[in-house]
């Protein structure tokens, strides 16, 4: 009999996800996911921090009671993510003109954003790179938005369309909100060098577009200083500016949920009205956000000891990837010598788009139970020494 929910349609499956679902479904002992996007160390394990571990500790020896947190999150949390993301001493926090709150997330915290943005400029536009992490598109689209493509990927040089992507800046109309990879593109690993990076900032200044950085991979780059530089170059330009970070992949804590939206006011008065209006979004939405990975993250950055052995833990995170790209690249080099995978060592972050088809993508699958997603992409953080060989031989195989 017809109820209330008869004529809602299944949902397209999520495409990652679909590939996980196939990868499960595989009984070859021997199979390999590269198509996920998470970091997983040399033994194919997602790493348990030791700087979590220690944090964890004192806070579990404290048993400190579970009280509502504020709207905004943690204070001593938001004041670590301001300084890790705009710089300690920087102007826009010494002037006060820098909010942040704690989020669900890096996806909690775009959502933040794109819902307060469509409270107080609903008639503008959103603009994301072509391609994008899928969720961006989806995400602005379901807070209201109608969400364009700017050219980003040249697939025939596998790196950045820079003239294509500064001329569709050139002739968006002021207000537009531009969504940028601040580091470590996702799905691409293809990103702006620092001279491109001046020119957008100066586009995007110039015609009062609003950048809205997403930073999900802030020290997978080139380091932590130097992937958050383009921020700290956005806020000097002044605002408004928009930043969603997360600490999934940088921290390892993908299921506490811990990330931050930053946005950027003129003045410190603006900045006051702007929190006080991002609170009510948090409010209404969530009222507030859980405890445990905040307090982690604020611990581990704010105690010496433990920053240390966070920023060690990440360079080694980041330095294996970079090895595997090395590695990669130079064992293609001996099994198929007529292709050139130089690229790969180019790219930042954790993931690839390797440049195999969709066609070569499905043969791996069906041939040698290696995943991968359709377009391409690799999650190059899933390779390691036990299951690079394999995966080589396989690539070598359907070229
Ligand atoms: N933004 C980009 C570009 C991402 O790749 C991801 C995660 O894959 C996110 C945001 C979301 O991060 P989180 O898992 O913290 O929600």
């Amino acid at each position: 009999s017809a109820s209330l929910f008869t004529a809602i349609e299944m949902a397209p499956r999520d495409p990652i996800l679909g590939i996980t679902e196939a990868f499960n479904a595989d009984k070859n002992p021997a199979k390999i996911n590269l198509g996920v996007g998470v970091y997983y160390d040399n033994n194919g394990k997602v790493p348990l921090l030791d700087c979590v571990k220690k944090a964890e500790a004192i806070l579990m020896e404290k048993g400190a009671p579970r009280t509502y947190l504020p709207i905004d999150g943690l204070a001593a949390y938001d004041k670590a993510v301001q300084e890790l993301v705009f710089g300690a001493g920087s102007a826009v926090i010494n002037e006060k003109r820098a909010i942040t709150a704690q989020a669900i997330g890096g996806t909690g915290a775009l959502k933040l954003g794109a819902d307060f943005l469509q409270r107080f400029a609903p008639g503008a536009q959103v603009w994301i790179s072509d391609p994008s992490w899928e969720n961006h598109r989806a995400l602005f689209e379901s807070a209201g938005f109608t969400v364009n493509n700017y050219p980003y990927y040249d697939p025939s040089t596998r790196g950045v369309n820079f003239s294509g992507m500064l001329g569709a800046l050139q002739t968006m109309p002021s207000g537009s909100i531009v969504l940028l990879h601040a580091c470590c593109h996702n799905p691409t690993g293809a990103d702006l060098s620092a001279a491109q990076w001046l020119e957008v900032i100066q586009v995007v200044t110039e015609r009062g577009l609003v950048p809205f950085l997403d930073m999900a991979y802030q020290g997978f780059g080139d380091g932590i200083e130097a992937d958050g530089k383009v921020v700290r170059q956005f806020a000097d330009a002044g605002g408004p500016l928009f930043v969603s970070n997360s600490f999934s992949k940088s921290f390892s804590l993908y299921g506490e949920r811990v990330g931050a939206l930053s946005i950027v006011a003129v003045s410190a008065e603006e900045a006051a009205r702007l929190l006080s209006q991002l609170k009510r979004v948090i409010r209404t939405n969530y009222s507030n956000p859980p405890m445990h990975g905040g307090q982690v993250v604020a611990m581990a950055l704010a105690t010496p000891e433990l920053r240390q052995l966070w920023e060690d833990e990440l360079a080694g995170m980041r330095v294996r990837i970079r090895e595997m790209r090395q590695l990669l690249v130079a064992k293609l080099k001996e099994k198929a010598p007529a292709h050139d995978f130089d690229f790969v060592i180019q790219q930042r972050g954790m993931f690839s788009y390797s440049g195999l088809t969709k066609e070569q993508v499905s043969r791996l699958a069906s041939e040698y139970s290696i995943y991968a997603v359709d377009t391409g992409r690799i999650c190059v953080a899933a390779l390691n020494s036990t299951n690079i060989d394999k995966v080589v031989e396989a690539i070598s195989k359907v070229l």
